[in-house]
């Protein structure tokens, strides 16, 4: 068993339209180390796309159409929206994402936000699509860099954030921010460093957790 789906009946929450969204019900766990952003090995990787639908009557995305949208519906026009900030790919899956990015956005909802752009630049970089996945990077930068309070003490963000502009090329901002930075966990002070020292020699690829020098994880 890798995984299963079954289709489900949504009424959207913005236009009060019905449609058929097809839904994972059982998944496999991951297997393998993570990448430093925390995108999962193996299975998971494919599930991707169902983390989020789309209305097909007025465009909203997020997890469930039935999630409220809380900012004026019209925004769900507006060619910010229409053209996902900007991002043009031919990955319907990855353009969802950033759609639900920005939706959330709207909503204050900035950490499940930033995990969204995090998921399009996930599939982009399956893409081998390197300048939009870059670009999904700094929009997520922008969320936590224009929502202080909303990320305030949390240091999964704040790891994240290293690898976030690593991966879209502000190594400056990297070793400015973070040389030297010891957290709590040895794990994140670990991860920090590691961020430093690929940000130092210009890499910009993506790492897997168990190259942390130190680290074995599993
Ligand atoms: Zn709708």
């Amino acid at each position: 068993m890798a995984f299963s789906t079954d289709d489900k009946e949504f009424i959207c929450s913005v236009c009060g339209e019905k449609s058929v969204h097809t839904v994972l019900t059982e998944a496999e766990p991951p297997s393998g180390v993570p990448d430093l952003d925390l995108r999962p090995a193996g299975a998971p990787r494919k599930y991707m796309k169902y983390q989020v639908m789309e209305c097909p009557n007025c465009g909203y995305c997020n997890s469930t159409l039935d999630i409220p949208f809380y900012p004026e519906k019209e925004y769900l026009s507006s060619d910010e929206y229409k053209s996902c900030s900007g991002i043009h790919t031919p990955n319907t899956d990855a353009s969802r994402l950033i759609k639900k990015a920005l939706a959330l956005t709207g909503n204050h909802s900035y950490k499940d936000a930033v995990k969204s752009w995090l998921s399009a630049a996930w599939l982009l970089d399956d893409d081998c699509d390197i300048n939009n996945a870059a670009e999904c990077r700094r929009s997520a930068v922008k969320i936590i860099d224009g929502h202080p309070a909303a990320f305030k003490g949390d240091n999964n963000f704040k790891v994240l954030m290293a690898d976030l502009l690593r991966r879209s090329g502000n190594f400056d901002r990297v070793v400015r921010e973070f040389e030297g930075v010891a957290f709590r966990s040895q794990l994140m002070t670990a991860i920090a460093f590691f961020e430093v020292q690929l940000a130092a020699q210009g890499d910009d690829a993506a790492h897997r957790a168990d190259e942390v020098p130190g680290v074995s994880a599993k």
